[in-house]
């Protein structure tokens, strides 16, 4: 199956109808098909070609969606990135793949230009936007022929390179083939077809498009035959207006949102009821949060977990079987997982090691990167970095990325279990832990700690809070109180910038 194809299906399936809600307007899955066509031919007589890199950065818009549909159609290979990445963080991702063009807003060109400026093959700069503008391909592509159009690409071909968030180190392109893609997408909506359904199936599309997990859910939407609600950015009114207003039956968000959610102070003022199941992912909910979360707003919540270099969906809660709480589900119908130890041997249910992974969504290598992929891809396995465990029953628990492990006198120790206790505590809000190096113990633990507003707990008695729970080698030598804690565009906990707050604890 190629990517074009899920528009192809969409239409035959559902007839038309209005696939996009976007600030008041409704965008018909025809239209939009037309304005990526349109597009398509517009990007190919400005001399883009097959295998072609074309990076594509806008918010969530109907704009966004026909770029990347457009990309594909024109058969060369589109590159997702967040628009909020820096300048600096752009040029990084343009001086690795060196895109043809560059599609964007007319508010980001700035930013796209300090990025490419001094690049050797600089890459052509469009945006879609109606203003009169230079780069403005709106008219061209509104004198353009709208039917269908498409440049043949086989479906081992790459349709997409995905830059990884650079959590553990500079970003890296993951290639994908349309078959990682589409496999991944019919898997997922296999799953998501199991949920109940209102009579009206709409879903809010509040994740970044351009991120790996939001770029998949609107092909699970487009398979599904969904209505999506488009936010351009996150802000919990907006998507609780959003839910209220257009009978939100589910969303997908990552945990920073479903934090900010529910706290939001005016959550009780919106009426949520049609909400049915949200999912998660790209890191840990903490469990209290999805309880808390579940009782508060009367919906499911689906963990899932994926990594860019699978496509990126590998397990996801199944609505039909017991919910395991903590646990990230079953992987999805064509994907096998297993935990190996060092030597990469199998281990039992419930033993730690590292999960890899195998099945049709898995990548086939980062782009100009050979060494690296060849060693996260072993044998026709998948070895994602993350340490987890399986049940006896195939459930898959993250434990943590193996290289946040922290080593404290040859044990290992866990970040993510001490974050989650620190959270069980009634005032903290959010916590954070790292190794500090230490010449007696190889490593100590330290946690920084959010705490609710105006709550008196000193960082004493959170220690001793571990202490009393936790074998005492595990607990925090170091804890600090702090407003806030260094995240990711996406909302992870940035480890990376964590570790260098940390470093004021080394003697
Ligand atoms: P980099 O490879 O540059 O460090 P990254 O690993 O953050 O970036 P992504 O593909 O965006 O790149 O994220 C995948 C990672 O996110 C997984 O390997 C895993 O560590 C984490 N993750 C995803 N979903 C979950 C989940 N449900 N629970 C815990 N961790 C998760």
């Amino acid at each position: 199956m190629h990517l074009t194809d899920i528009w192809k299906r969409n239409i035959e399936e559902y007839g038309p109808y209005p696939l996009l809600l976007f600030e008041g307007k409704e965008y018909t899955n025809i239209d939009c098909d037309e304005w990526s066509s349109r597009l398509a031919r517009v990007l190919v007589e400005r001399g883009v070609r097959s295998g072609d890199r074309v990076v594509v950065t806008m918010p969530n818009g109907p704009e966004v969606i026909w770029a990347f549909s457009a990309v594909v159609k024109a058969g060369a290979v589109v590159v997702p990135v967040l628009p909020l990445l820096q300048a600096h963080e752009l040029r990084h991702i343009l001086l690795d793949c060196q895109p043809k063009a560059v599609l964007t807003t007319e508010w980001l060109i700035s930013k796209v230009k300090e990025a490419a400026e001094g690049l050797l093959s600089s890459p052509q700069l469009f945006t879609l936007d109606e203003a009169d503008s230079p780069h403005s391909l709106f008219h061209t592509m509104k004198r353009t022929d709208g039917s269908a159009f498409s440049v043949p690409v086989g479906e081992e071909e790459t349709a997409a390179l995905f830059y990884t968030s650079g959590t553990t180190g500079k970003p890296k392109g993951v290639l994908l083939t349309h078959r990682n893609l589409c496999s991944n997408a019919e898997h997922a909506a296999e799953i998501a077809k199991r949920l109940p359904v209102h009579t009206k199936r709409v879903s809010l599309g509040v994740l970044p498009f351009s991120h790996a997990f939001g770029f998949t859910m609107m092909n699970v939407a487009l398979l599904l035959g969904e209505q999506v609600v488009l936010l351009p950015y996150f802000e919990p009114k907006k998507v609780l207006e959003a839910i209220e207003r257009y009978q939100v039956a589910h969303t997908a968000m990552v945990p920073a949102m479903f934090h900010a959610l529910y706290h939001c102070p005016e959550a009780d003022q919106y009426d949520t009821s049609s909400l049915i199941a949200c999912v998660s992912g790209s890191a840990s909910l903490p469990p209290q949060l999805a309880e808390a979360f579940e009782r508060k707003f009367g919906c499911l919540i689906l963990e899932g977990y994926g990594l860019s270099e699978a496509a990126p969906i590998v397990t996801a809660t199944d609505p039909t079987k017991p919910v395991k709480r903590g646990s990230v589900g079953l992987p999805l119908p064509g994907v096998q997982v297993a935990v190996v130890d060092e030597h990469g041997n199998r281990l039992p249910p419930n033993e730690v090691g590292e999960l890899i992974v195998s099945g049709p969504n898995v990548f086939h290598g980062y782009y100009g990167r050979e060494e690296e992929s060849r060693e996260v891809l072993r044998g026709g396995w998948l070895y994602t970095g993350d340490m987890a465990r399986i049940d006896e029953d195939g459930y898959v628990f993250i434990v943590d990325r193996k290289k946040d492990v922290i080593i404290r006198g040859g044990f290992n120790i866990y970040p993510r279990d001490i974050e989650e206790l620190l959270m069980s505590h009634p005032d903290v809000l959010e916590a954070g832990v790292v190794g500090v190096p230490s010449p007696k113990m190889g490593e100590e633990v330290a946690a920084y700690v959010v705490v609710r507003r105006g709550a008196q707990v000193t960082e004493e008695e959170l220690i001793e809070f571990c202490q009393k729970r936790v074998a005492k080698y595990k607990s925090p030598r170091f804890l600090k109180k702090v407003g806030y804690l260094p995240k990711n565009i996406i909302g992870k906990i940035d480890k990376k910038k964590l570790r260098e707050w940390a470093s004021e604890f080394i003697p």
